[in-house]
């Protein structure tokens, strides 16, 4: 009986070796990038205890109602959860080895989120994100640098046209009295509101206004406004933050409808966003939660964070013809006969201990064949070794992507003038 290939999960992608020098670039970017921020990266397991989530997102949300991979472990009866992202089981992990006891801590990670939603360009069930996290910090300023810091991050990749929308959610006590006079609202409009927000009506009306069913629009604009609502202190802060960013020559939108799918935000929310990923392109958001340390069983700390999409942000890139650079090996070693052989080994292993990149031919082939596989492999040069070269112990190298002439070196000069031949292709060296 012929069996069925077995596929990937639908929304869970592969990356392939050709898409992966993006990835790589872009990771070594972010290495750098958060580093010159003082930032330090933090590694959690990809399954955390399922209550984790449920009690910091929010019951009624989004990704705790219908996005979790939820499961139980048949072995002992745990109920886990594939992370759906880095916040709660970044806090988790900072309270679990007390952290916080010697200060505020900047934070980051990066990995792979678990969400079933229904794949589409720019929405998968596993990707990937990066988050940086402020533990321990008051703010605003903490806030204005996560904020200076993605436009760096843009600017680092080549990336334009992102958006920068930021908003305040306030304290629990103004966010409880525009709770009440919201809900008194949309209790006038009960005929119009489709299903999802009926239902949080009462349980979580500020959701509501994160609807994305277009029918909901109308209602949702004319909805109050949590700004009018706002405490004094709030109030103070996001104008602060508003005050650091003008001097730090960010441009930015304040939207007062930014209500964040997550329960745990307070004060200052801010969203990037690009018109150039079609309906995908939130690309970054973060915002403050100064409870969630607190509720996680932590003593209360301050914090602020956000998470970028991978995948929209390299999509961004490519959208972007950012120039990314992709590696190629420096050289292709071919040969034949026996004593070519044993050369060729010899010389890779050279050239590598010279610190190059070098690709040794393996399995048979006429010296045509291999040199469409050297071809094929983007390779700058091909040495090339055969009886003659044996015989006299020396190699012939053939320069791949530019007209010059095949020249014939001892195999101690060989990666010496390689290395000046590199030099002379690499157009910012020379
Ligand atoms: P969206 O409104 O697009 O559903 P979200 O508010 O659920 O996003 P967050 O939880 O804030 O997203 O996650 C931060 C970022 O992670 C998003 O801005 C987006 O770039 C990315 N992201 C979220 N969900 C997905 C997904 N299913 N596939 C790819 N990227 C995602
Ligand atoms: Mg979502």
């Amino acid at each position: 009986m012929p069996t069925r290939g077995i596929q990937a999960i639908r929304g869970m992608n592969d990356i392939l070796p050709d898409q992966i020098y993006l990835w790589e670039f872009f990771e070594q970017v972010v290495r750098d990038w958060m580093a010159a921020y003082g930032y330090r990266n933090i590694r959690m397991p990809i399954v955390e205890q399922t209550d984790l989530f449920v009690r910091s997102i929010g019951a009624v949300t989004d990704i705790v109602e219908k996005e979790m991979y939820t499961f139980l472990d048949h072995l002992n009866g745990d109920s886990l959860t594939l992370r759906p992202e880095g916040t709660a089981s970044c806090v988790r992990a900072a309270l679990e080895h007390n952290l916080l006891y010697a200060g505020p801590q900047r934070l980051y990670y990066s990995g792979p989120m678990f969400r079933h939603e229904r794949p589409q360009k720019g929405r998968y069930r596993q990707f990937h994100q990066v988050g940086a996290e402020a533990l321990g910090y008051t703010g605003p300023d903490i806030d204005a640098e996560l904020i200076v810091m993605c436009a760096e991050l843009w600017k680092r990749l080549g990336i334009s046209g992102v958006r920068l929308e930021i908003g305040t959610l306030g304290n629990t006590e103004s966010r409880a009295v525009h709770r009440a006079r919201l809900i008194q609202y949309l209790e006038r409009h009960l005929g119009d509101l489709d299903e999802d927000a009926s239902r949080r009506l009462h349980s979580n009306p500020l959701r509501i206004l994160d609807s994305k069913n277009a029918a909901m629009k109308e209602i949702i604009d004319g909805a109050p406004r949590l700004l009018d609502d706002l405490d004094e202190d709030s109030l103070a802060h996001f104008e602060r933050l508003q005050q650091i960013l003008r001097i730090q020559g960010m441009n930015f939108e304040i939207n007062p409808r930014l209500v964040r799918g997550l329960d745990y935000y307070n004060r200052t929310v801010f969203e990037w966003t690009t018109d150039k990923l079609g309906a995908q392109g939130t690309v970054c958001a973060g915002g403050r939660y100064d409870g969630l340390v607190e509720q996680i069983g932590g003593k209360a700390a301050p914090a602020c964070g956000f998470a970028l999409g991978v995948e929209r942000v390299l999509a961004l890139m490519v959208e972007n013809a950012s120039e990314i650079p992709c590696p190629v090996p420096d050289a292709y070693v071919i040969h034949q006969g026996e004593a070519a052989h044993d050369l060729a080994w010899k010389m890779a292993r050279q050239l590598r201990d010279e610190g190059l990149k070098a690709v040794l031919h393996c399995g048979e082939g006429s010296f045509k064949a291999q040199m469409r596989k050297a071809d094929a492999s983007g390779a700058r040069f091909a040495i090339i070794i055969g009886d003659d070269e044996a015989q006299a112990g020396e190699i012939s190298i053939k320069p791949l992507r530019e007209a010059a002439e095949q020249v014939r070196a001892g195999l101690m000069e060989a990666a010496d003038l390689l290395k000046k031949n590199l030099r002379e292709l690499e157009p910012e060296n020379s």
